[in-house]
Parts: structure tokens; C-alpha cells; sequence
């Protein structure tokens, strides 16, 4: 149910709704909100509700704090975990500038901008996620531990998972907000779950990872736990990714689909893989955004090193699930979901996009597990690797022209000055590895 405006008013005085939340998301993709009390809600629809834009990472400078949210009535939806007399409900904002005009470092804006220019094209980006999490313990305080709360593996059922129970609160829940759940299940690690739902347009699909990330946090913790997004939490076992699925549609025809085409994928298809693959160095640094995004993608744990394509096989960065026809889809499998949403999808859709304007070739498809690779195998196959650390990444972010025209100027200088003072930070910590190394020894 998508509402209007009035329909929002409309169902706020009908239903006892007492509270409601006005969220969005910053460049780095964390959530914020603030809450107003419902008498104030027809204001706030039409003029926006002021907040200080200076102390949200990444917004404004002091000079220019004041800032707008302006409501999106058409993400309207119950808290369902909040108290049911005095209802609480949600909006998800658009971010202003306080005299009304566009805030160029609003993420949802620019993959808004992003959608609209594809649009003008004829072209609808369609968006399927893959969301990976831990549930751990948490300790006597309430603290979280790096202790699963289970021992199983991919699929197990109950009693070695022992997540079933959360899981299916949180998929109740998230129909509830008006999600469709497709499936979950335990994944590969202990203590490591996913959950999957249906594919929509890129921006609700945005929206609904930050919504995804936010309710699967409160129910693990209403459940005595604590879910991460973290992308590597464990050593030694595999970590957390967001895979991407995504397909093309004009006319309401999925373009990606060719059914006589070899491997069922058309000439489209293929092009916009050929941009992926171009850019991916580049966009690297926005869909793996930590110092630890880096640790998951290594070798030999479902996660991509090397950037290649496949029909097939789950080792390269990208994947042609199958069934094709009219669900032809790419499963773009390197970004985490630590990464701003908003931000990851109109970098892909630009990236993509550009094959397709630029009719570019793609390189022959690598249908061997890359993982097992010998160098010069890997040199023969003239195989190029993801970036391994987030400096690296951060220099080919700089490198690559469609990411600084994609997402603006703003964005751009206030990330790569962040994220390149988290990298500092860490790389002048001295870390417990080094003390268990050289302490002795040395
Ligand atoms: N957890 C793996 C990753 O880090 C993916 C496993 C899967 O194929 O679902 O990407
Ligand atoms: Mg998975
Ligand atoms: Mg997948």
C-alpha cells in the first residue's frame, strides 16, 4: 500500500497513531530519524520539519546547519513492534536545503536523480538483495559478543539452528511493513542468516534495505541477541555479503532476457555487464565501505577476489542465475550490506548503463572455480583483482570519473576525506595479531 498524502492523514487519525518517525540516511549509509508528534504531521508533509544538518556526518558545515525533512508519503508504514495505543509509524524523507531547494549530499536523492535519467531512456532498474547477517550473544550488560548463537551450516534446521525463531519474526514484521518475503534460511556459518525478498523498483529496493537492516537489528534484540551487517565479523569462516540482483526492463519487457541469444541473455545483457566490469574498481569503494569489508572478499569464502562473470559458477564477482526468460537477472556478488543502499544502485545503473551507450564487449566468460587458480593461470586468463583494501579502493574511486559525475561533487570529497581518516586510523593501530607475532620474538 502506497499512500498519498491525504491517505497518510487520512489513516494517522483513523488508527490512533501517535508518534511518527521521520527517516533517512546518510552518505554512509546509517540511518537517522526524528520522531514528531501527529498534530504536527500536516505541516510537516507540506513544509518539512527542520533539523541540524551540521551534526549528521557527512551533511553540512556549521554555517549552513539548518536543514529540511520533507516527508515521502508513499513509504508510509507501521511500526508494528511499538505499543498499539499510541501507535508509531514511519515516513522516509527526501533532505532539503532550509530554503526548500535539493541537498546535493542526500544519497536517496542521488539514486533518484540516477533513476530519473535512466527513466527519460525508457529504462526501469529492477533490484533484488540478498541480505547476510550474524546473530550473536549478547553478554550480562547487553553487550554483543562475537559468540554465535548456534552452531549450524547452510540450511540446517532446528534444533542446531536456532535462529528459526527470530528469523520468522522478522519476516512477519517485514511483511507487515509491506515486504514480500521470498525465502530464508540459516547460511553457511554458524550463526549466519539470510533473508530474501522480491525484487522492486531501485529505490523502494533501497528503502527497503535500510527498513531490512533496521528490523532485523530490534527483533534480534528483542529476541536477546544482536545482529550484525558487519561484512567479515569471524575469521576463518565465511563472511556476510548483499548480493545484487538486477535486470533492465523497457516497455515493461525485461530486456536482459534473449531466449534464443546463447546462455539466453541478450546482446543488452551483455553490455552492461562489459560496464559492471569496467567501473567495478571504482564503485568498490562505496558497496564495500569498511576497513573490514576487505577481509570478506579473500579467497575461498563464497565472496569474489577476481572481476569476472560467469553463466554459472558462484566464484567471479558476477553471476547469471538461472532460471532466465522473462526473470533473467545479473547477481552482482561483491557488494556488503554495509553499504549505503542508495548510493551502491545508482552506481551500478550508471556503470551498466554506460556499456550500453558505449556498446562495449564483454570479456569471455570464466566458467572454472577462480579460487583454485595458479598465478599464471590467472595471468593467462588475463584475470584483474578486485582492490584489497579500502586505500586502494579509495584510489580508484578517485580514478574513475563516473562515480565523482554519479554521485556529485559533495558526496565525493566529504566520503573520500572520511573514509580516508578510517583508514589512517586503522592502519596506525597497533593490532593484537602484531603484539601475538613480534612481542616475543622481537
Ligand atoms: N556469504 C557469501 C559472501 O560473502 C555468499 C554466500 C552465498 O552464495 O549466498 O558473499
Ligand atoms: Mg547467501
Ligand atoms: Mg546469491
Amino acid at each position: 500500500m502506497r499512500f498519498s498524502k491525504e491517505e497518510c492523514l487520512k489513516f494517522v487519525q483513523e488508527n490512533d497513531v501517535r508518534f511518527i518517525r521521520l527517516q533517512f540516511t546518510d552518505i554512509f549509509g546509517r540511518m537517522k530519524n526524528i520522531a514528531i508528534t501527529d498534530n504536527q504531521l500536516p505541516q510537516a508533509l507540506e513544509q518539512g520539519v527542520m533539523f541540524d544538518g551540521s551534526a549528521v556526518p557527512g551533511f553540512a558545515g556549521v554555517e549552513t546547519s539548518d536543514m529540511l525533512l520533507l516527508p515521502d508519503p508513499s513509504t508510509f508504514a507501521l511500526i508494528p513492534w511499538r505499543p498499539q495505543q499510541g501507535k508509531v509509524a514511519r515516513i522516509i524523507c527526501d533532505v532539503k536545503n532550509h530554503d526548500g531547494s535539493q541537498f546535493a549530499g542526500d544519497p536517496r536523492y542521488i539514486l533518484k536523480r540516477t533513476l530519473q535519467k535512466a527513466q527519460d531512456k525508457g529504462y526501469v532498474f529492477q533490484v533484488g538483495p540478498e541480505c547476510e547477517f550474524f546473530l550473536f550473544h549478547t553478554d550480562d550488560v547487553g553487550q554483543p559478543t562475537t559468540t554465535t548463537h548456534d552452531s549450524a551450516g547452510y540450511c540446517d534446521l532446528a534444533p542446531i539452528d536456532q535462529g528459526e525463531n527470530t528469523r520468522r519474526e522478522i519476516c512477519l514484521v517485514l511483511e507487515e511493513m509491506g515486504f514480500e518475503i521470498e525465502t530464508s534460511h540459516h547460511e553457511s556459518a554458524a550463526g549466519q542468516h539470510e533473508i530474501d525478498f522480491k525484487y522492486t523498483d531501485a529505490l523502494t529496493a533501497a528503502d527497503n534495505i535500510m527498513t531490512f537492516k533496521y528490523v532485523v537489528k530490534i527483533i534480534a534484540q528483542r529476541n536477546g541477541l544482536h545482529a550484525t551487517f558487519m561484512p567479515k565479523p569471524l575469521q576463518g569462516v565465511n563472511g556476510s555479503g548483499m548480493h545484487i540482483n538486477m535486470s533492465l526492463a523497457k516497455e515493461g519487457v525485461n530486456i536482459f532476457n534473449h531466449p534464443e541469444a546463447q546462455g539466453e541473455l541478450s546482446a543488452t545483457a551483455k553490455q552492461f555487464i562489459a560496464g559492471l566490469l569496467e567501473h567495478i574498481k571504482g564503485i568498490t569503494a562505496i558497496a564495500n565501505p569498511l576497513v573490514n569489508s576487505y577481509k570478506r572478499l579473500v579467497a575461498g569464502y563464497e565472496a569474489p577476489v577476481h572481476i569476472a562473470w560467469s553463466p554459472m559458477n558462484r566464484s567471479p564477482l558476477l553471476r547469471v542465475p538461472s532460471p532466465r526468460g522473462e526473470g533473467a537477472r545479473l547477481e552482482l556478488r561483491s557488494p556488503d550490506p554495509s553499504c549505503n543502499p542508495y548510493l551502491t544502485l545508482a552506481l551500478l545503473l550508471e556503470a551498466g548503463l554506460e556499456g550500453l551507450n558505449r556498446g562495449l564487449q564483454v570479456a569471455e566468460p570464466v566458467n572454472i572455480n577462480i579460487y583454485n587458480l595458479t598465478s599464471e593461470e590467472e595471468k593467462s586468463l588475463k584475470l584483474d583483482r578486485l582492490p584489497s583494501n579500502l586505500l586502494i579502493a579509495l584510489e580508484e574511486m578517485k580514478k574513475d570519473p563516473l562515480i565523482h559525475s554519479t554521485i556529485g561533487e559533495h558526496i565525493f570529497t566529504k566520503y573520500i576525506t572520511a573514509k580516508t581518516q578510517e583508514w589512517r586510523d586503522y592502519d596506525t593501530t597497533v593490532h593484537q595479531w602484531e603484539i601475538d607475532n613480534y612481542l616475543k620474538i622481537y
